[in-house]
């Protein structure tokens, strides 16, 4: 079947903001006297937020009241959010400003379909909001990732049939809610994908669109 759409993720395929994460994680967990490096930081890797600050606690065998809990979660997003001002189009990754060009070109439809509720936002700031027929976002979700209601959604207001649009994903959950909902799903940055795709790329410059298109 000819592919209509390409529906992306956004962090890990589109832009990183692993390190931004990581440096308001180090924050969070510095008001809490707890040392947290890179080395600690990749047990938080496709980690919710909540579960991630459970993780930290445990690293520093602290205890808190839920109270706090909460008011750390809240910190955690205030640091991340003020940090990510200063992205712009030199954080896009590999190989998707092409990409996003020749889909374009080709008229197929474009949408991004991510958890963060922070989505529209990193998209504008680093200038390729206006490529996307549509933006799925943590705000538009009843159910996280594994499951497929965020590519459902998307396939939907871009009225396409999921066999019909290729996810691009950099997370297993992601991979599974690809699948769950009968998409084409291609692995993208992270190796540990290799076995759960058909297809697995390094970045997007590999991926090769006249094969589907
Ligand atoms: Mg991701």
């Amino acid at each position: 079947m000819k592919i209509r759409a390409l529906i992306f993720d956004l962090d890990g395929v589109l832009v990183s903001t692993e390190h931004n994460h990581f440096i308001a994680w180090q924050k969070t967990a510095q008001t809490l006297g707890i040392e947290f490096t890179e080395v600690h930081n990749e047990l938080l890797k496709g980690v919710s937020r909540i579960d991630s600050l459970k993780k930290i606690l445990e690293l520093g065998k602290k205890v808190i009241s839920e109270d706090y809990f909460n008011q750390l979660l809240q910190e955690k997003n205030n640091f991340y959010l003020e940090s990510i001002q200063n992205l712009s189009q030199d954080h896009l990754l590999k190989g998707v400003l092409n990409l996003l060009v020749k889909a374009k070109n080709e008229g197929l439809k474009l949408a991004v379909g991510s958890s963060s509720k922070n989505a529209k936002h990193i998209l504008q700031l680093v200038g390729i909001m206006e490529y996307f027929d549509t933006i799925i976002d943590g705000n538009d979700l009843t159910f996280p990732k594994p499951h497929p209601e965020v590519f459902l959604k998307g396939a939907h207001l871009l009225d396409c049939q999921p066999d019909e649009c290729i996810v691009f994903e950099d997370a297993l959950s992601g991979i599974k809610a690809a699948k769950e909902g009968r998409f084409i799903a291609i692995g993208v940055g992270n190796p540990t994908l290799k076995n759960e795709t058909q297809l697995y790329l390094d970045d997007l410059t590999q991926f090769r669109l006249e094969d589907y298109a």
